[in-house]
């Protein structure tokens, strides 16, 4: 029997939402503590091809190009610049695969907790029928996680995780620095190649002139495909934060419900506060907004709501 004081509505119910697991309560333990990981394979498999597609370049750039080289400055500067950004690339691929990008907690759509929300008579609240989570305003749900996302941008299996409110910086600095090294490459075994023709073949690398060749066009046609592809992914992040629009809601062609932010202002909520340096900097924490949902304490225990529309009804 519905309760009054939550009295419900169904609509938007969609076909493929009616055939569903049912709710389940919440899972108390894997909301607290546990680092954020994702059980997807694919998702696994592309994040392990990103680390040893990185060491393939690291391996060309030392053993075949720097080490080699005469001219101690050169290979010294190269060394540490290369290996510096590479280091960042990874370490920002870590943190946005095991950050929680924004996960809304599992199973919270019980009576008690809409009655903790203290929501206003006639506010309406959405369940997420999958997850059944009470959905806060611009979360959505994704099927490879199998939760809602605040903000999500969009799921990446590159780095085996949805993009969300709080992992989206992560994601950004992944892109740069990827984008960094890969222009780094190039630029590297452009004037490997000038050197190497300049000189003899035989002195110019520790290996055969053919393995040395086929190394380096390997590592070209990497540098050249993940600088175009990281160089897009960053310019459309920068531009999804800017105009305070995720990829989702610009591919549904939502209209804005929700105050936008000046692009400065969207800057600093992504990356954490005002400007400085921890913005390049994937080993500093995000203090971001939270959505008001989420500044309420966790759910207690309780019956879950069946409704995916609950509306709070006017007093009489
Ligand atoms: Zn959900
Ligand atoms: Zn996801």
């Amino acid at each position: 029997m519905k309760s009054p004081v939550h009295r419900c509505r169904d609509v938007e119910r969609q076909a493929s939402n009616l055939q569903l697991d049912p709710c389940v309560p919440p899972p108390r333990l894997s909301d607290t503590g546990a680092m954020w990981f994702v059980r997807d394979a694919c998702g696994i498999v592309c994040g392990v091809i990103t680390w040893f597609l990185v060491f393939y370049a690291e391996f060309v750039v030392l053993f075949v190009m720097l080490l080699p080289s005469k001219n101690l400055t050169y290979s010294l500067v190269n060394g540490v610049v290369f290996n510096g950004l590479a280091f960042f690339a990874l370490a920002s691929h870590f943190r946005a695969m095991c950050t929680d990008p924004g996960a809304v907690p599992k199973g919270n759509a019980t009576k008690e907790f809409i009655e903790s929300l203290q929501l206003k008579p006639g506010q309406v609240v959405y369940k997420c029928p999958k997850c059944c989570s009470i959905k806060p305003d611009r979360a959505h749900h994704c099927s490879v996680c199998k939760r809602c996302i605040r903000k999500m941008d969009h799921h990446c299996p590159w780095v085996n995780n949805c993009v969300g409110e709080t992992n989206q910086k992560y994601f950004v600095l992944f892109t740069m620095y990827i984008a960094l090294i890969s222009l780094h490459c190039l630029l590297m075994v452009v004037f490997h190649f000038l050197y190497c023709f300049e000189d003899d073949w035989t002195k110019c690398s520790s290996f055969s002139p053919p393995a040395t060749v086929i190394l380096l066009i390997l590592l070209c046609f990497e540098g050249l495909l993940f600088l175009i592809f990281t160089s897009v992914m960053f310019g459309t992040q920068v531009h999804s934060i800017c105009t305070d629009e995720t990829g989702i809601e610009r591919l549904k062609g939502e209209t804005a419900t929700w105050e936008k932010l000046s692009c400065w202002e969207a800057m600093k909520a992504a990356f954490g506060g005002p400007f400085s340096l921890s913005w390049f900097s994937p080993f500093s924490e995000l203090t971001c907004r939270r959505t008001p949902l989420e500044q309420v304490p966790p759910a207690p225990p309780g019956d879950i709501i069946e409704e995916d529309v609950i509306e709070i009804p006017y007093e009489r």
